[in-house]
């Protein structure tokens, strides 16, 4: 990933964040109320990552989520957890057979118990649980979002043909390519000066020709000099079917006239859909989209955060937005912190880094209250 596209992905992140609207028309003209909004991105299944995730969230679910903490369940902890019942019970009595040895299940009781989401106690060589809370249904909807700045052609193919997989599949209920609007200058070099700002008018209409017409398109246009990202709707996406069974594409012919191979596919159960979208709805609520500064050198002494109406990280020394990759441990420029920056209270507590990534922890935590 270059710079030029992290920095667009954490722009839309940020714009998702503040102006989910499609969320709120949606659940407003279902009359179930306006959606919280959780964001995250690089998250999915094994086989596929999206790059932005919009988790619309019930108000009320969300907020009788946060009594099991700010870490996610994962798929054996959900087991235990939406299973564990009301008063004291063997657990195998409890819960379902989870479909692999019930030693797992075991290892998943004490986890859940040592995290105080669920009771556990011994009687004789039994172990029995019982619930603490219930564990509410807090998922609206889990919206996919594809970043692609540069949207060429052959960009416009590939991901046509990813998208294509996503619909398929249907384990999202919306996928939206987000791509920058006709006009919408190239990004800076500075994350304070971004030169060629002006509004987007949409994308190259030829383009949309080549993505599935089941994908939204957003005309992004970029943040700088104190004006934070926008986008507009270019191409309204179509709901997707995620309670019913989805297809897994998993080889299709190139298309070529050489190729005469067919396609093969496998279908996905709703079960499993249901299953798995609840497990990345579950990472995005832990790792929000902040979660890019867990893997840089905030400790560097070059490291900066930026607001340009968009907060983006910096780095003083190569002036531009360092990826990930790049501000590492790896970085040549790499220079510590000096020790006088972790006076005056910094020993406890770390230097300006660690205070960087508090800041960030803290917006973060304030997104997980609806
Ligand atoms: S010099 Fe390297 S490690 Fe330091 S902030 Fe810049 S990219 Fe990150």
């Amino acid at each position: 990933m270059t710079s030029r596209e992290f920095t667009f992905e954490l722009r839309v992140c940020q714009w998702a964040e503040r102006e989910w609207t499609p969320a709120r028309r949606a659940a407003d003209s279902e009359g179930s109320g306006p959606s919280a909004v959780l964001v995250a991105r690089q998250l999915g299944t094994r086989g596929r990552r999206w790059d932005t995730l919009v988790v619309e969230c019930d108000p009320d679910g969300l907020a009788a989520r946060s009594v099991f903490g700010n870490e996610r369940l994962d798929s054996d902890l959900l087991h235990v957890v939406r299973n564990a019942p009301r008063e004291w019970t063997y657990y195998r009595d409890a819960l379902p057979h989870p479909g692999y040895p019930w030693r797992y299940v075991r290892e998943a009781i004490h986890t859940a118990s040592d995290r105080g989401i669920v009771e556990e106690r011994r009687a004789g060589n039994r172990i029995e649980i019982r619930r603490k809370w219930h564990y509410p249904d807090w998922v609206r909807r889990i919206v996919a979002i594809e970043n692609k700045p540069d949207l060429d052609a052959s960009a416009a193919r590939v991901l046509g043909d990813q998208l294509e997989r996503d619909v398929a599949l249907s384990l999202a209920d919306e996928v939206w390519v987000a791509t920058a609007a006709k006009g919408d200058g190239a990004e800076q070099s500075s994350a304070g000066t971004r030169s060629s700002a002006s509004s987007g008018d949409g994308v190259e209409p030829v383009l949309f020709e080549r993505l599935p017409v089941e994908a939204g398109i957003l005309a992004v246009t970029r943040g700088g000099d104190g004006t934070p990202t926008s986008a507009d709707v270019a191409w309204h996406p179509s709901s997707l079917r995620v309670d019913d069974p989805g297809t897994r594409i998993l080889e299709r012919p190139t298309g070529t006239g050489h190729d005469a191979s067919a396609a093969r596919f496998e279908y996905a159960d709703p079960d499993w859909k249901r299953a798995k979208r609840l497990e990345i709805a579950e990472r995005a609520y832990e790792r929000g989209w902040r979660s890019y500064v867990d893997t840089m050198r905030a400790d560097c002494r070059h490291f900066e955060l930026r607001d340009d109406g968009d907060t983006l990280p910096w780095c003083a020394a190569k002036a531009h937005s360092p990826t990930g990759r790049e501000c590492s441990g790896s970085c040549p420029e790499f220079t510590p912190e000096p020790p006088q920056w972790r006076t005056r209270g910094w020993p406890i507590e770390g230097g300006p880094g660690k205070g960087l990534k508090r800041l960030l922890a803290r917006q973060r935590e304030r997104r997980r209250e609806p």
